[in-house]
């Protein structure tokens, strides 16, 4: 479980992203923040995993605060998804998705079979293993970056709008895919974006910010709709 206790961050310019934050993301569940555009939905995800620090409170994962271990160890356990994929683009698709075995020591034929299960896993065929992201569509490559963030085996993942730079149809697609994954993998997922319709298709619960960085409503998706 995911716990944001009285969470706040004020940049050093004086914009207070996130004003007192208190929330918990289960485990096992896909929590989602929605909100309009700027209101702190991204520094919240980023203080998980220690790329922002808040100006004050306290995050929890499993009852452990982030801040008692280092951020690298940290980030092993959080896998991260963002808009446009964060590719590296003179890496090869299956060495993207290896990137972090490769870094902590697992040999290239083991990591190289691994990223093809998890190619396999999130739709994509093995025969892309050697392409380049350019050569893929944008939801192709939105499925490496998924891959790639499983490839650690994290508990708990952070996703950032991964859906929102492709099109209506295949973000669709990505949807169903992505909660028929879920429902295998079971992960601890912490899920950004400003569109209410796909807070209500994938939220298990639905934290709802409003601009200045402050929690309007949680629920889960059907009492969402109720009010
Ligand atoms: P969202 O993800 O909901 O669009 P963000 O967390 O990106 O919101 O931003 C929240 C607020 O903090 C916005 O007003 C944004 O302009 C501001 N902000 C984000 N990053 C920085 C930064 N590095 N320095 C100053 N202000 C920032
Ligand atoms: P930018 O300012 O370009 O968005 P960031 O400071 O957000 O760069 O992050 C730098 C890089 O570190 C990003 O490409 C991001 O993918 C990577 N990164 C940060 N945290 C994690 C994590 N927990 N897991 C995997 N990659 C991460």
């Amino acid at each position: 479980m995911i716990r944001f206790d009285a969470v706040s961050k004020a940049y050093p310019d004086g914009t207070v992203a996130v004003d007192e934050l208190s929330l918990t993301a289960p485990s096992g569940q896909i929590t989602v923040l929605v909100g309009p555009s700027g209101c702190g939905k991204t520094t919240s995800l980023r203080m998980v995993n220690r790329m922002v620090e808040p100006t004050s409170g306290t995050i929890t994962i499993d009852d452990r605060d982030v801040t008692s271990v280092s951020a690298t160890d940290l980030r092993r356990g959080i896998g991260y998804v963002i808009q446009h994929a964060g590719l590296f683009p003179h890496r090869t698709v299956v060495d993207n998705v290896a990137t972090v075995p490769l870094l902590t020591g697992t040999g290239r034929r083991q990591a190289r079979r691994r990223a093809i299960e998890l190619m396999e896993l999130v739709g994509l065929p093995a025969s892309f293993a050697d392409r380049y992201p350019a050569q893929l569509s944008g939801g192709q490559q939105q499925r490496v970056g998924v891959a790639r963030a499983l490839a650690a085996d994290p508990p708990v993942m952070l996703m950032d709008e991964p859906f929102s730079a492709v099109d209506p149809v295949v973000r669709d697609q990505l949807q169903q895919e992505f909660l028929r994954l879920q429902g295998e993998l079971g992960k601890t997922i912490l899920f950004v974006t400003h569109d209410i319709d796909e807070a209500i298709t994938l939220g298990d619960r639905v934290a709802v910010l409003a601009v200045g960085g402050r929690l309007a409503q949680v629920a889960a998706p059907a009492d969402l709709l109720a009010t």
